[in-house]
């Protein structure tokens, strides 16, 4: 083995919830951990306004403030935070080998995957200039601020149908453009749409623009199949077409369903090779919540401390 080559007991890849979490938890346990931040450092939540439903904020926090007390936790135990993309991995033989940037090579002993998932946006200008001001790709998040209002989404999978009917609940009116005339979504969750009485449905249409100078007032549709466009006025327009997961660079090693999430062993953060623990929305596309993200970097950081022992190698 090359000497020159350095070597971490604990290799966190990822600074959103799960991996500062992850990083908080392997220091505290003395095992110096690692963390590549990867392209954005802090993760989906730096590009987010008010946090309102993280516990222990009773005032709500700022999305990047909330990521950088995050970060300062992990640095006070010791976790080394360096910024760099991790490019390739070989998860074939133990310890795991790493190459950052494209560049350096590093071998760890275990891996914690907190990569993250980023949400699809449809590219328009307006929705990139308007984004935090009205444009959001996270109901959950934001619908909150929204409440009372007309609001407007834009998707027809299960994510879509499913903070529709959440916005339902505290918005006035939630209009649904659905670029076909068919939904992607379960039944279930069809159903539960098409019945709303708050939720119109607007098929075969697609976003032309979000209307606004410095907040969202309305959005510009076009109908697919007759060519004409109309102008709705809405407080809100929010995108849910879908999210990735950011794991294709360990597509050749680690097993994931077919979009990509990484499949962990029931109840732990396991995967299938042996050492690499996976964490947050990487391996989760049910909840996407910073705070379940925080959960299973725990998980994942307590593992890997197991793992250690068990091989003798903490
Ligand atoms: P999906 O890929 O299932 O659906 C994406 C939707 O967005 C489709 O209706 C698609 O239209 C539409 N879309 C994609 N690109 C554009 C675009 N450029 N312009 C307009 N519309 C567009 O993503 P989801 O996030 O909804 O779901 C991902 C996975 O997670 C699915 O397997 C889903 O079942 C699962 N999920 C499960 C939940 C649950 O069980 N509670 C909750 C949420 C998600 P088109 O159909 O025309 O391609």
């Amino acid at each position: 083995m090359n000497k020159d080559i350095e070597h971490v007991k604990v290799l966190i890849i990822g600074s959103g919830p799960a991996g500062y979490t992850a990083a908080i938890y392997a220091a505290r346990a003395g095992l110096n951990p690692v963390l590549y931040t990867g392209a954005q450092p802090g993760g989906q939540l730096t590009i987010t306004t008010d946090v309102e439903n993280y516990p222990g904020y009773p005032d709500g926090v700022m999305g990047p403030e909330m990521m950088e007390d995050f970060r300062k936790q992990a640095e006070r135990f010791g976790t080394e935070v360096r910024y760099g993309l991790i490019t390739q991995v070989d998860f074939s033989q133990m310890p795991h080998k790493v190459t950052v940037d494209d560049s350096v090579e590093l071998i760890a002993d275990t891996v914690i995957i907190s990569t993250g998932a980023s949400a699809k946006w449809l590219g328009l200008e307006s929705e990139s200039r308007l984004n935090g001001r009205g444009v959001s790709a996270c109901a959950v998040c934001d619908g909150f601020f929204f409440r009372g209002q007309e609001v407007a989404i834009v998707g027809g999978g299960d994510t879509a149908c499913e903070e529709a009917s959440y916005l339902s609940n505290i918005c006035k009116k939630v209009y649904m453009i659905v670029r076909r005339d068919e939904l992607r979504a379960s039944q279930i969750m069809q159903k539960r749409v098409l019945s709303n009485p708050k939720i119109e449905v607007l098929w075969n249409h697609e976003t032309v623009q979000v209307l606004g100078d410095d907040e969202v007032t309305g959005v510009a549709l076009k109908n697919n199949l007759t060519g004409e466009h109309k102008e709705l006025s809405v407080g809100a327009f929010f995108v849910a077409i879908g999210h990735e997961p950011n794991t294709e660079v360990f597509k050749q090693f680690i097993d994931m369903d077919e979009n990509g999430y990484i499949q962990t062993k029931p109840g732990s953060t396991k995967t299938n090779i042996p050492g690499v623990f996976a964490c947050g929305d990487a391996q989760d596309n049910v909840y996407r919540q910073a705070v379940t993200a925080a959960g299973t970097g725990c998980m994942a950081a307590l593992d890997a401390e197991r793992f250690l022992a068990e091989q003798e190698l903490a």
